[in-house]
């Protein structure tokens, strides 16, 4: 590991003040960050601990959705009651990624910010464009069984490794950031970037820029939602395929759906493919099965991986099954 300062910071101000220097990182429960420093895949020169700014609520908004500051744990989110009862999508997600221990520690703008899991990337050893940019991927011709089928580059196969993040793209949420130019809101799906040919670049934030909170929008009242996730073993585990879908049904028919894929993308996976097959449709299982054909009909697998195209129509058929069932 290479030697770094150590920053701490009280206030959103020093923080971003404290960002210019050098290659200066945020740290909050460095649950991916400091795995990645002791591998020496991150190098920053310097770490400014966030953990004392006061971004650690969950708040109601006037217009009746959550505001969820960067810093709220995700057990804290996960256990609370209005997240519980309005956004169940959003606490089975959490629940169902990493381990009691890690949620206690890991933050909700650090889990947006997670980085993949590719055992090329975290060992310096390999090539990975990700890492070192131009050094080839050696995900590519290597063991590729838990890497994307969808989003996919040349340059890169990484998947993403966030359950949250995948509930609140179906929940379209919207990330607020700060920085040195001010303040913006990015809808949640235009947050996480593409590899293309640069996949370095994860995400929208530039230089000093920080994720201040999460706003989930008001949902309808009888809104349903659910989490469904696909992995090796039952828990401490990603996702090997996972479906996230929040929905209203008149009757038997789907009124508005909104429906994210998880451990298949590169990026949380939004599927209007799949929406457009449902809404106004009948919830039944030859509809649900249509839905899945149209989410999974860009995929592209590799040789370890094409059994996930399968097992991420399953997950959203059987998703789409418990969401329709339930009270
Ligand atoms: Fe690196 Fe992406 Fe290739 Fe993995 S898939 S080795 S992260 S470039």
């Amino acid at each position: 590991m290479q030697s770094f300062q150590y920053k701490k910071v009280d206030d959103i101000a020093s923080a971003l003040g404290a960002s210019e220097i050098g290659n200066a990182k945020f740290v909050a429960g460095g649950t991916t960050l400091i795995d990645l420093m002791k591998l020496n895949v991150e190098r920053p020169t310097t770490l400014i601990d966030i953990n004392s700014l006061a971004l650690d609520r969950i708040e109601k908004t006037s217009d009746g959705g959550l505001k969820i500051g960067a810093m709220v744990r995700n057990s804290d989110l996960a256990h609370d009651l209005d997240i519980q009862r309005q956004y169940p999508v959003l606490s089975q997600a959490l629940l169902s990624g990493a381990s009691p221990q890690l949620r206690n520690m890991a933050t909700t703008g650090g889990n947006l910010l997670q980085r993949t899991r590719c055992y090329y990337f975290r060992d310096t050893a390999y090539p990975c464009n990700k890492r070192k940019p131009g050094s080839g991927c050696a995900a590519m011709d290597g063991y590729n069984r838990i890497h994307a089928i969808l989003g996919t580059s040349e340059h890169c196969i990484a998947t993403h490794p966030s359950d949250m993040a995948v509930a609140m793209v179906a929940l379209e949420a919207a990330v607020h950031i700060t920085g040195p130019k001010g303040e913006r809101i990015v809808p949640i799906g235009e947050f996480h970037l593409l590899p293309g040919s640069t996949p370095n670049r994860e995400n929208v934030l530039g230089p000093g820029e920080l994720v201040t909170h999460v706003a989930l929008p008001a949902l309808q009242a009888g809104t349903r939602s659910c989490y469904l996730k696909r992995r090796d073993r039952a828990s401490y585990e990603f996702a090997l395929a996972s479906a996230a879908i929040v929905a209203q049904l008149q009757g038997s028919r789907f009124r508005r759906i909104r429906v994210a894929l998880g451990g298949v993308g590169t990026k949380p996976w939004r599927s209007p493919e799949a929406e457009q097959v449902l809404e106004g449709q009948e919830a039944n299982e030859r509809n649900f099965r249509a839905a899945a054909e149209a989410a999974l009909h860009g995929a592209k697998p590799l040789h370890d991986n094409a059994f996930k195209v399968e097992l991420a129509k399953r997950t959203l058929t059987r998703a789409l099954k418990v969401l329709s069932q339930a009270a």
